[in-house]
């Protein structure tokens, strides 16, 4: 069920990525939007490499709020911008894994048949890939 506070992900998400998609050489493409558990929100876009390995703008999001030592996550939300519809972005393969490692507990926003969703993160990676060696 998507609440105010989801709507409100969806609106920071596209309100950034409107305001960075394009300076000059610079193209960013996806905006997100990501609410800990505390309920203070981290913004990210992608940092595009030319077709090199890019870095998505759910990570960059996360990075933000991990580098501020946040580390409980509640919700996120990806959306793709380049100049006319916002459309709401399913995480990609790599994000996926990346957040079975770092908020496997988190629920994402995504768009099903035209409608806003809001599914918890082992819908969208069951089985996720787990390190097997134990570190001390
Ligand atoms: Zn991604």
């Amino acid at each position: 069920m998507i609440s105010k506070k989801d709507l409100e992900l969806v609106e920071l998400a596209t309100k950034i990525i409107k305001e960075r998609w394009h300076k000059g050489s610079i193209n960013h493409t996806v905006g997100s939007a990501l609410r800990a558990k505390d309920g203070k929100v981290y913004l990210g876009v992608n940092l595009d490499m030319d077709g090199m390995h890019s870095v998505c703008g759910e990570q960059v999001a996360f990075g933000n709020a991990l580098t501020e030592g946040v580390t409980e996550f509640d919700t996120v939300v990806a959306v793709g911008y380049t100049g006319g519809e916002v459309t709401i972005l399913a995480p990609c393969g790599s994000c996926r894994q990346f957040m079975s490692k770092y908020a496997p507990d988190i629920k994402v926003i995504i768009k099903e048949d035209g409608v806003l969703k809001k599914v918890k993160f082992d819908e969208l990676l069951p089985h996720a890939y787990k390190l097997h060696l134990k570190r001390s």
